[in-house]
């Protein structure tokens, strides 16, 4: 058969890589020392919606924030740390019907905090990398909610789990790495 189309390429991202890519590159706008975490949400027809990673509140000054894990609470990130996917749902600027049946890509299973909002926002599919904290009684909440309310999740397939260099020079491409 004559190719007179001329192929595509074969090493193009397909969308849970192209999403999920996106997922990590905004966990790399972080400021936490010990955890960055990204999340991407993605409508039914593959349009990207939002994006969010894990930090202090909106005004809350980086440089006067507690990224301490241990001492008094006050002195903790936990009381006060925004998490990737509810930044993600809570920066949308646009018409929250956008949300109905939307997937959500993080690169680490949602705490049931997240969890509450994901499912409140319409969200109906969580696709992770991470479930480093399954054994915990956050994630098992999690995972109970979302089986309960109808919001399906998986982790991405290892054969999408790739490896790519990202290299913000002039025309350098995106390289994708072989395992
Ligand atoms: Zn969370």
């Amino acid at each position: 058969m004559s190719n007179k189309l001329g192929e595509k390429r074969k090493e193009y991202l397909n969308w849970d890589e192209y999403f999920m890519a996106i997922a990590k590159l905004s966990a790399a706008r972080s400021k936490d020392p010990n955890t960055q975490v990204g999340a991407c949400i993605v409508s039914k027809d593959n349009r990207l919606l939002s994006t969010g990673y894990n930090g202090a509140p909106n005004n809350f000054h980086d440089d006067k924030f507690p990224w301490n894990r241990e001492g008094a609470p006050l002195e903790t990130k936990y009381m006060f740390v925004c998490h990737a996917e509810a930044n993600a749902i809570d920066n949308y600027r646009g018409y929250k019907k956008e949300f109905e049946g939307a997937r959500i890509y993080v690169d680490l299973f949602p705490c049931n905090e997240c969890a509450k909002k994901i499912i409140q926002s319409g969200i109906k599919e969580v696709i992770y990398l991470s479930d480093k904290y399954k054994d915990s009684d956050s994630t098992k909440a999690s995972k109970l909610m979302f089986d309960t309310c109808g919001v399906s999740y998986h982790q991405m397939e290892k054969e999408h789990q790739k490896t790519l260099k990202i290299s913000l020079e002039p025309d350098k491409p995106v390289e994708y790495i072989k395992k």
